[in-house]
Order: C-alpha cells, then structure tokens, then sequence
C-alpha cells in the first residue's frame, strides 16, 4: 500500500497544491489517501451574498470539502475532522495539537506525510501550527522502522513562481502579495524545493473541486469562473522534503512517492 496522508488546518488549503497529486493516483488500486482537517473552517470569511452564517459556515465548509473531493474523483479513504478552533491552533497547547495527530498517524502507517512548512505558504498561524505539530508526529513515526513514514513533504511555491505570479497581478491591477504581511502569499528559495508535480492531466479535476468551495470562492480567486487561469495555476505542485534531509538532493522528484519501494 502506498498511503499519503494530509494534514492541513482548513477546508479548502488541500484543494490547491496537493489535489493533483492526489489525482495523479487515483486509478492506483495500491494508492491509500487519508486526509486530516485541523478545524471546519468555521472561523472564515463568508462570500457576500452566500447563504451561510458564523453558526453554519463550519458544516457547509466540511459538505463543500467533501463534495470537492467528489468533483476532483478520489475522495479520501479516511476523512478525519479534528474539530479544533479554526484561527486559534496556534492557542492549542501544541503536545495537544501533535497527539491529535499522532493518533491518526500512528494507526495508519502513511507511506508520505503532506502538510504545511514554517511559511504556511500565507504566514497563516493555523497553517504554520499544525504543519509544525504534524512535523513532531511524524517524527514520533519516521524513528520506527519499515515501510511507513518514509518521506515528509512540506507545501511550497518556488520563489521564482511566486514572483511571476505577483508581476502578473501588478500587470493585471490585482493587489499584490507582500510576504512579509500575514495572509499573504510567499514563496521558497528554488533550490529548497525536492518534489516538482506535473498536473496539466489533471488540472481540470482540480479545477472542479476548487469550485466546490463556493462560500469561499472569493478569497481563493479574484475571478473564480476564469477556469483557464484556475487551471494554469494548478498545473504544478511543488514541495520541500523535510524529511529524510537528503531524499531529494539530486534532482526534483516527479511524484511524491518516487524512489519508494
Ligand atoms: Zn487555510
């Protein structure tokens, strides 16, 4: 079995960035997808117009995750909702947020272990806290031995990516991100980044999940029904390996499970 599992903070953060990877598996009869969401996402901000209040904007975010993963065509195997505060993981005494997780981990053995880097990819403290808890659970893990635990990658955009993306926004009149602001997008030295997925196969499944996430379409894209320039930015995911430090030394991997048996 080759199982990946994913770890992130909110409804919708695994809908960029690893979904393609997820879909790149999905006719994989060994392939094991195991998804972990920190919170419901109750905490966002709701789309004008969109019918939902603070009291259900948590539920709909899970149906809406869910019914993403439904349009992408490869629901998770075992879906986990930790059911912690969405904006205040970083105020969860953080062995609390690790054992949470451990708890998930241990009983699956994942092969790859996705989550989030010290960036956040937005500088988002929830984003930032539980890739940081996920990281301390998998090394609980990766000091076993045999199969499981075997690479831990962290979510990223390379630094010249991230550039581009922001000249295209200047020259478009959108506001560009500074990363030095939270909830702005940042980007990774090139050179740090080991795993380099080609998506364009799928970049329209990605696409029709992105699109589930209605109540949250207008902080995701500045123009949600610009399917093409949605599925040009989907059509890469990078990562860091964090784990082993010299998994990737020599070349960008083209699949998050290359080079493991
Ligand atoms: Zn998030």
């Amino acid at each position: 079995m080759l199982t990946l599992a994913v770890v992130v903070a909110h409804p919708d953060d695994e809908a960029y960035g690893i979904a393609g990877s997820v879909a790149l598996h999905a006719e994989n009869p060994d392939f094991r997808f195991v998804l972990v969401h920190a919170t419901d996402g109750e905490g966002g901000d709701i789309r004008p117009g969109f019918p939902a209040t603070p009291e259900t904007l948590g539920g709909i975010r899970r149906a809406e995750d869910e019914a993403a993963w439904r349009a992408v065509g490869r629901p998770p195997d075992r879906h986990v909702w930790l059911g912690f505060p969405d904006g205040g993981l970083d105020q969860v005494p953080f062995e609390q947020l690790v054992d949470a997780v451990w708890a998930v981990l241990e009983g699956e053995r994942p092969t790859v272990v996705h989550t989030f880097g010290p960036d956040g990819i937005f500088g988002h403290p929830d984003h930032i806290a539980i890739g940081a808890a996920t990281d301390a659970a998998f090394a609980r893990g990766a000091s076993s031995s045999g199969l499981a635990f075997r690479r831990l990658l962290h979510g990223a955009v390379p630094e010249s990516v991230f550039q581009r993306w922001n000249d295209q926004r200047a020259q478009m009149d959108l506001s560009v991100f500074d990363p030095s602001e939270m909830y702005h997008m940042r980007g990774v030295p090139d050179d740090e980044i080991g795993v380099v997925i080609d998506c364009r196969s799928v970049a329209d499944r990605v696409v029709n999940g992105l699109r589930e996430h209605g109540s949250q379409h207008h902080v995701m894209s500045d123009d949600p029904d610009d399917v093409e320039r949605w599925k040009r930015v989907v059509s890469r995911e990078w990562f860091v390996v964090a784990w082993p430090p010299d998994d990737a030394a020599d070349r960008p991997l083209s699949s998050v499970f290359e080079g493991l048996p």
